[in-house]
């Protein structure tokens, strides 16, 4: 599970994430995506890597709030962790 540390909320149903994952920082290219499950059981939904920090370790998102999965998603606050894999 990868750690939350920024949260920013840009408007009613959208959200800014900063997300612990050091490798996926480091690997990313333009225009690649995560698949994120909120849970260990949770439904695979993928998003945009809409930037990365390879000193921090960290990715960023930025998630609509469209259904069950992206409204479970953006409930979560800094501290608490989500489950993103890499795809390209
Ligand atoms: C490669 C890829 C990259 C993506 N990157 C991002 C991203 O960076 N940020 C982001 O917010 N989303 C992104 N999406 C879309 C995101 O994956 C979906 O919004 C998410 O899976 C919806 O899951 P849900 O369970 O919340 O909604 P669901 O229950 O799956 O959908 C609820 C309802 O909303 C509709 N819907 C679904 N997605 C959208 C949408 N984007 N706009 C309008 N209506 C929609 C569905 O048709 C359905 O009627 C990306 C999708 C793909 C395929």
């Amino acid at each position: 599970m990868n750690k939350i540390v920024r949260k920013e909320q840009f408007s009613e149903k959208v959200f800014l994430f900063e997300i612990e994952a050091p490798l996926i920082a480091k690997s990313r290219k333009a225009g690649n995506f995560v698949i994120v499950r909120v849970d260990q059981r949770g439904e695979r939904m993928p998003l945009t890597i809409a930037g990365a920090d390879i000193d921090k370790g960290t990715i960023t998102l930025v998630v609509q709030m469209v259904g069950l999965s992206s409204k479970k998603l953006c409930a979560l606050n800094v501290g608490e962790s989500v489950a993103p894999s890499y795809r390209h």
